[in-house]
């Protein structure tokens, strides 16, 4: 069976196409600039050149026409016809209460998508127009969604209540969701799998670090509190966004400022984090290349960024009363092993012990880091959202033909 995996934003559709019965991904790539003359088609099949295709695109219907039309290409294609999708999985960044676990789509479960589009005004819509953009063009289709916030609907109230008046919980729907939940379940389930112990007897605290950023403290197997919140702006400091502030700076700001709720969003989404504390620096490669060469404030935002994300590590394993394991992954966390040794350097009263030799190797794969005499287990696994979604959405494929018609 064929999966393809499609992640879709407000003005970009990503795509991976797998192949379930070895997982192996025959092609993948993104249609850019959507809505623009100048959108661009990148795509890469399995073991072929990348192709680059620049045209004018104006919505989401047309840019998976293009995908299609590419997967199936004689010369470009990895397939024969679009007999050969057998199913499509969508990343969907908010799934409210509602969803605990990815779903076969039906009109009731687009409803849903679209009654939380408050929550996630930035992310819903697009996942809506993709999910509607593959029925346009495979109307009978089988569909799932899976959602980041998902996994962490094991939290308990103490960890996912704010404590401000109910009406904001009851009323709005005003509590901690979390996010990039298929990230932290896939590393975890693959630390498991890796060090022979069940899910269900381990503690571990995720990292997911790269552009946005989100710790989780995973006990059993389940989320049990995590960083990001109702929004993905709380928590870790991140490329643009602030995470944890005090949040009296916001009416402050916007009277000392004059600022509008747009503009005061705005600047604590996408003109804080490294970018503000580093002078106009959001990547951290450059941050501590930067840094190395002497600029004080790419120094000050590394620090910060290493600093609270410590903290949270800390307060995790005061929340869960210890932990087995801590996981890194996504860009910062797969990739730096300057902040993996800064964090787990200052670790060590817990008994956390890098093998600095593991760490300092560049190898992309799944690994431990830590020391055999470490007390916690220290692993680096690259994330792979795109396969969690293929794998829930072929066992919802399989279901649905187990299933008897009526
Ligand atoms: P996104 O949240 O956009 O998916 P990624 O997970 O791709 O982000 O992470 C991007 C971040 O990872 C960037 O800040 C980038 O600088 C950082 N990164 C990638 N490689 C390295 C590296 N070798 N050292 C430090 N940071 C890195």
């Amino acid at each position: 069976m064929n999966v393809l995996v499609i992640n879709a934003g407000s003005s970009s559709v990503k795509y991976q196409l797998f192949d379930m019965t070895n997982e192996t991904v025959m092609a993948k790539g993104k249609v850019e600039r959507i809505g623009m003359e100048t959108a661009m088609l990148t795509h890469e099949p399995a073991g072929k050149l990348e192709i680059r295709e620049v045209s004018e695109i104006l919505d989401h219907t047309t840019a998976i026409r293009k995908v299609l039309r590419i997967l199936t290409d004689p010369k470009e294609g990895v397939l024969r016809s679009l007999h050969d999708v057998h199913a499509v999985g969508h990343r969907v960044v908010h799934g409210g209460e509602t969803f605990s676990g990815s779903v076969r789509i039906d009109e009731g479960v687009k409803q849903e998508i679209k009654r939380l589009f408050d929550l996630a005004p930035l992310h819903n819509p697009g996942a809506l127009t993709g999910i509607l953009a593959v029925e346009a063009n495979l109307p009978h289709i089988t569909q799932v969604a899976a959602f980041d916030t998902a996994f962490h609907q094991t939290m308990p109230p103490v960890s996912f209540r704010y404590p401000i008046p109910s009406v904001f919980y009851k009323k709005h729907r005003v509590r901690r969701y979390g996010f990039h939940g298929t990230s932290h379940q896939y590393v975890s389930g693959r630390v498991s799998e890796l060090s022979g112990r069940p899910l269900d007897q381990m503690k571990m605290i995720t990292c997911h670090i790269g552009n946005g950023a989100s710790v989780t403290a995973i006990m059993n197997g389940k989320s049990f509190d995590t960083s990001m919140g109702l929004t993905p702006l709380e928590g870790l400091m991140m490329g643009t966004r602030s995470g944890d502030i005090d949040p009296a700076i916001v009416p402050f700001a916007m009277d000392k400022e004059d600022l509008s709720l747009n503009e005061v969003n705005s600047m604590l989404n996408r003109h804080s984090g490294l970018f503000a504390v580093s002078g106009g620096l959001g990547d951290m490669r450059e941050i501590i290349e930067a840094a190395q060469e002497g600029d004080r404030n790419a120094q000050l935002a590394f620090d910060m960024y290493e600093y609270r994300l410590r903290k949270y590590i800390g307060a995790y394993a005061a929340a869960m009363n210890g932990f087995d394991a801590l996981v890194f992954t996504a860009g910062v966390g797969e990739n730096s092993a300057l902040l993996r040794k800064t964090v787990c350097d200052r670790l060590s009263f817990l008994g956390v012990k890098l093998d600095d030799e593991a760490n300092e190797r560049r190898t992309g794969d799944d690994r431990i880091v830590s020391a055999a005499d470490s007390r916690i287990e220290v692993w680096v696994i690259p994330t792979n959202e795109e396969l969690m979604i293929a794998r829930d959405t072929f066992r919802e494929a399989v279901n649905e033909t187990m299933q008897p018609s009526t």
